[in-house]
Order: structure tokens, then C-alpha cells, then sequence
């Protein structure tokens, strides 16, 4: 296929907000990939050149780019920042001077594969003379293809495809290329869950169809994540699951680890490779861990080396960073407290019950300092389920966790397999909800200083893909935590409302921000509200040309942000199911 084609695709995708519509645009393009491309392909409409969890990055930003468009139009920088000064986005300003440029010839044959590796050997240069390099091949591609393709090259390299779908949507395209409708759609979602990978599943299914995706592990891949429900009560969970294992909830940073031979690698609950972070853990993990491949999970907790006394997650936080490791790890030492086991010596554990992954885990873990084995508690009554929960919060940790002894591990899912119970926030709501950033307003008075007065908080609808307001917060941060704010969101601003954003007009913030930054937010209570999206159903007015509120949404009363969740994707928000389950149990109190 041509990348021509492929921008053909792009651009219909960018006019479409509709969800049905996008499906059907990515099915039609699934079909007309081969084998051989459609991998790349999958990629290229996440606007990367390698798989999500894989730390390749084009490391381009806009006056790399001013110089690239320049030297491969053989135009004056000037005459760039001028078109882009009107334009505001490069992409097109690109296109549009390439169409005046008519000195040199376009290639319209250039295919997906040729540009693909362009771009792969521009995101994989590294060290000295990197930037000249990237900027030579991207002059060179963006002489040689035509002008809708240039569009596409230059916001790709940027970071700035913005087509408006996730990874859920793909999925569904690939059902529809292969049965015509989405029935196809949970088989292949749940071998994405256990391999994340879309071009391995879109290269899967071309070759041998729905069926040959088997959902097994492979080390250094990463897995989704298996999560917890919430209750707040031993009562509660003996009721949801009967005699169970409970563990501690230890607040901290979860790690999946991956083995094989000499390769070790970690990532976080967001999929992102944190092996260079954790020395002291890859090291614990050749000197404790004796089997030639596996996969596991932990909690990494940080604690004081004074006193040995476990510290909060945000202080463990601070060892996940980029700079200054060793110094840090010997500052923060950290314990990793394993509770899972999803693969060992080529085999799979995710179909196997709890209490058996437990075994081989407790097996393969040889006794140490660093790496420690999450001691299980096998309880039938409410009073052991109590006293768990108030050693562990003694402790410095979070509540527990119980974990039903049949359950399997559902990878991706949040089921009730696992349920946790948290220590309460505050006394009226014992649980906080994780918000997406989706917006903010200017300041007024002192806040002008920071440049943010309230920000919007959004829930991610699963059903729709979407997300959708559930709060307006502008209590709880600090003058430090503002500055902060204002900083991580100052590379967030979109130029319009994201096309994944569900919200009503009079809650329309002043800046938009592209979906990436989640925090958690304390309230007191959940409401009904008619202005909020989440939860909330419309229905057309009498007339028939507007539409009214039929069931209202949800909002959250007293918010106040807690803390930044830096290991959240924006569709790790806190769902609207689960803030309606939440409403629910309100009532019971
Ligand atoms: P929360 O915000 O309540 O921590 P979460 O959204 O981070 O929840 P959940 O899946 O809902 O994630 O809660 C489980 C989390 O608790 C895990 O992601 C893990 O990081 C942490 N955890 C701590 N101890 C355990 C344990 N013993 N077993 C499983 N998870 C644990």
C-alpha cells in the first residue's frame, strides 16, 4: 500500500467523530493491508514505530522540524515560522508549502514499508550527530512524498496524530474486517490483554485468522494488568466471595517483572519499561529468582533505611525516574512484595486458580532481603478479615486485598477475583476515584500567579470509549502542587476539544488538554447532576432539534486533589461504572 493511500485514510478518520464510523474506516483499511504491512500500519495509526510499551520515541520537536521542512523544500526558515505562525500546526503548514513548492517531482508510489523505516531510523538515532541525521531524513521524505502525505510525515514525527480512537477501536476494526460485525471483538481482546501488541495481532489475524490468537504470554512482552473492585467491609466481601485469602495492600508501585534467560525487564501498571529504574531490584531478582523464564507482579515499596518504616507512595514514586539512580536507590532503598505468577519454564499461569500460582510463586522465590514473598492469610470470618486490615494500616500500607482461592488471572480486567478494601480517605466517602485532566480555567486573584484556577475532571466511559466530566476541582493543591500542575499540563494544550471528550457547553473549560495527565481526587460524597456527562443520558426534546436530560450523571461533591497518579494511562481513569457501583453503596450506608 502507498503511504499516499494511507493519508487518504488518515484524513477520512480525521473528519469522523463518530465511533461507528471510525470502525468501519480502520476494517476497510485492515483489508487492504497485507500481511507483511499491516503491522506497521498498526503502528503508524497509534502515530509511533513500535509498540506502546516499547520506549522508542522520535525525539523531534517543532524547530527540528521548522529546519527539516527548510532544507527539504529548500526554503528560508523564515518563510516556515511564518506559515506556521498562521497555520499553527506544522502539519499542514508543510503540506501547503509543498504544494507551492514546485521545483521538485513527488514520488506517489512511496509505500508504507519505505516510510516506515524512514522514520524508524529517525526515532532510533541516538548520541552525537543524531539531530543532523533525523533532520536529513526527514527533509528527504518530506521532498519525496506528496503534500497530504507530508501532513501526515510531519505530525506523526511530532507527536501530533491526533486521529481520535484508541487501541479499543482498533480492535473492533480488526472483528469487522474479519466476521463483518463485532463478534470477533472479545476473542481478540482478550489476547490483547495478554500481548499488547496491535501489530502482533493485527499480523496474527491476517495470517491465520481470529483463531490463531492464543493468548499465551511471551517474556518481555508486557500483560495488561488484572485490577480490584472495591468494597467497604469483611461482611461485604465473605458475602461476594466466601472464604477467601487476604493480603496486605501495600502502597506502592506496582511491577511486573519479565525473565528469560539473561533478559530482565520491568514494567509499571501503565506498560512502561522501568528497568532502568530498579537495579537493586534486576539484581534481587538474579540472586533470588532461580528458573530460566517467568513473569511475576509486586508491589515495590520504599521505605526509611533508618527505621526500616514503610513510606508513602509518593515517596517510592521518586524512584521511578530517569537520572541519578544509584544515588537515589541507596537514598530510597525499596522492597518488592511479590503476589502473582502469570508465567514459569514456558508455561502459562493465567489459567491456573490463586491458590495454585501462590504455590509456585512461594516455590520459586528464594528467601531475601529485597524481594519478599506476600504472605496470603486464608480467612473465613469477618473478625480475621478486621484484624488483617488493621495490622496492615499499622503498617504503614493501604488496607488489604482478598483474593477469591479459585479465581483466575484476568489480565486487562477489573473483576472480583480481587477485591480490595481500602483505609478510609476521609469519613464520609472511603474510596477516591482517579480523574482524567481534560481541561482547565484561568485563574483569578492569587491563582492568576499560577495560571490555573479549576481544572476539569473526567471518568472514562468503557462503553463509548470516551471520557466524560464528573468534577470541577480547584481545592486541595498546594501553591507548590499549582506550579506543578501548571508545568505538566503547559505540554498537554490541544487546540480544540479532543475528539475522545464527552462535555456539556457550560462546563467548557478555557484550555483544552490532550487526554495523558491523571490525578486522584478525594470527595465526600457522589451526586446526581444534570451538567456532568458521566452517566448522564440525553433524549430529543419535543420539537425534535434539541436535546434534553433524560437520566442525569454523577458529580463529585467537595473535591480536592490527592495526589498525581504518574502511572496512569488516561483509560485507567476511574470508569463510570464503577463510580455508579460507588453511588449504589452510598445509599446502603
Ligand atoms: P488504587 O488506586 O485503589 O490503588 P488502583 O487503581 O491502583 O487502585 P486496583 O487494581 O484497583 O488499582 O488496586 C490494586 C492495586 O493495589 C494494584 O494495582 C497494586 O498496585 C496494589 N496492590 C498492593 N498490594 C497488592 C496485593 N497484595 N495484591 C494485588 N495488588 C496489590
Amino acid at each position: 500500500m502507498t503511504f499516499k493511500h494511507l493519508s487518504e485514510y488518515f484524513q477520512q478518520l480525521e473528519k469522523t467523530t463518530l465511533r461507528n464510523k471510525m470502525v468501519e474506516i480502520l476494517a476497510s483499511l485492515f483489508k487492504e493491508a497485507n500481511p507483511a504491512e499491516i503491522g506497521k500500519l498498526c503502528y503508524l495509526l497509534q502515530g509511533r514505530v513500535a509498540a506502546l510499551y516499547t520506549a522508542v520515541e522520535f525525539g523531534v520537536a517543532d524547530k527540528m522540524m521548522i529546519r527539516a521542512i527548510s532544507q527539504g523544500l529548500e526554503i528560508d526558515q523564515k518563510d516556515v515560522v511564518t506559515e506556521f505562525k498562521k497555520e499553527g500546526d506544522l502539519g499542514t503548514t508543510a503540506e501547503k508549502l509543498r504544494v507551492r513548492n514546485k521545483r521538485k517531482g513527488t514520488r506517489n508510489t512511496i509505500t508504507i514499508s519505505e516510510v516506515f523505516t524512514d522514520l524508524y531510523k529517525v526515532a532510533s538515532s541516538t548520541g552525537d550527530g543524531s539531530q543532523e541525521q533525523k533532520v536529513t531524513i526527514l527533509a528527504g521524505l518530506i521532498r519525496s512524498v506528496d503534500p497530504l502525505s507530508v501532513r501526515y510525515v510531519v505530525r506523526i514525527t511530532l507527536g501530533k496524530l491526533r486521529l481520535g480512537f484508541s487501541d479499543m477501536t482498533m480492535l473492533d476494526g480488526f472483528s469487522w474486517m474479519e466476521k463483518g460485525d463485532k463478534s470477533g471483538k472479545e476473542t481478540i481482546e482478550k489476547a490483547y490483554n495478554v500481548r499488547p501488541d496491535l501489530a502482533y495481532i493485527g499480523e496474527t489475524i491476517k495470517k491465520y485468522g481470529i483463531k490463531g490468537l492464543h493468548g499465551v504470554p511471551k517474556p518481555g512482552i508486557p500483560i495488561l494488568m488484572a485490577r480490584a473492585n472495591r468494597l467497604s467491609s469483611a461482611e461485604d466481601i465473605l458475602l461476594k466471595i466466601g472464604r477467601c485469602a487476604v493480603e496486605y495492600k501495600y502502597d506502592g508501585l506496582r511491577l511486573q517483572v519479565h525473565k528469560d534467560g539473561k533478559m530482565l525487564k520491568m514494567f509499571s501498571r501503565n506498560l512502561e519499561d522501568v528497568t532502568s529504574s530498579f537495579p537493586d531490584i534486576a539484581k534481587a531478582v538474579r540472586v533470588q529468582v532461580h528458573v530460566d523464564s517467568i513473569i511475576f507482579e509486586g508491589e515495590v515499596v520504599a521505605y526509611n533505611p533508618k527505621n526500616g518504616v514503610f513510606v508513602p507512595f509518593q515517596e517510592t514514586m521518586q524512584r521511578k525516574r530517569k537520572y541519578d539512580i544509584e544515588k537515589k536507590a541507596l537514598e530510597i532503598p525499596v522492597k518488592l512484595f511479590v503476589f502473582e505468577l502469570l508465567f514459569c519454564n514456558g508455561k502459562s499461569f493465567l489459567g491456573s486458580p490463586y491458590f495454585e500460582r501462590k504455590k509456585k510463586l512461594k516455590e520459586v522465590i528464594q528467601k531475601g532481603n529485597t524481594i519478599v514473598y506476600a504472605q496470603e492469610h486464608i480467612v473465613s470470618k469477618e473478625a480475621q478479615i478486621d484484624e488483617i486490615f488493621d495490622d496492615s494500616v499499622e503498617k504503614n500500607f493501604e488496607g488489604i486485598i482478598a483474593k477469591k482461592l479459585e479465581g483466575l488471572y484476568e489480565a486487562g480486567v477489573r473483576g472480583w477475583n480481587w477485591i480490595k478494601y481500602k483505609k478510609a480517605m476521609n469519613k464520609k466517602l472511603t474510596d477516591t476515584v482517579d480523574v482524567l485532566v481534560m481541561g482547565y480555567t484561568k485563574g483569578e486573584g492569587k491563582r492568576t500567579s499560577f495560571g490555573v484556577g479549576q481544572f476539569l475532571g473526567g471518568l472514562y466511559d468503557e462503553k463509548r470509549d470516551m471520557f466524560v466530566t464528573v468534577s470541577k476541582i480547584g481545592t486541595g493543591l498546594t501553591d507548590e502542587q499549582f506550579r506543578d500542575f501548571f508545568t505538566r499540563v503547559k505540554k498537554l494544550h490541544a487546540k480544540e476539544k479532543p475528539p475522545l471528550y464527552d462535555v456539556d457547553k457550560l462546563l467548557e473549560p478555557d484550555v483544552w488538554l490532550e487526554p495523558s495527565l491523571v490525578v486522584e481526587i478525594a470527595c465526600d460524597e457522589i451526586t446526581r447532576s444534570a451538567v456532568h456527562t458521566a452517566g448522564r443520558v440525553m433524549k430529543p426534546s419535543k420539537s425534535g432539534k434539541a436535546f434534553a436530560v433524560d437520566i442525569p450523571g454523577y458529580a463529585l461533591r467537595f473535591p480536592r486533589l490527592v495526589r498525581f497518579r504518574d502511572d496512569r494511562r488516561p483509560q485507567d481513569a476511574t470508569t463510570v461504572k464503577e463510580v455508579m457501583k460507588m453511588y449504589g453503596a452510598q445509599g446502603k450506608k
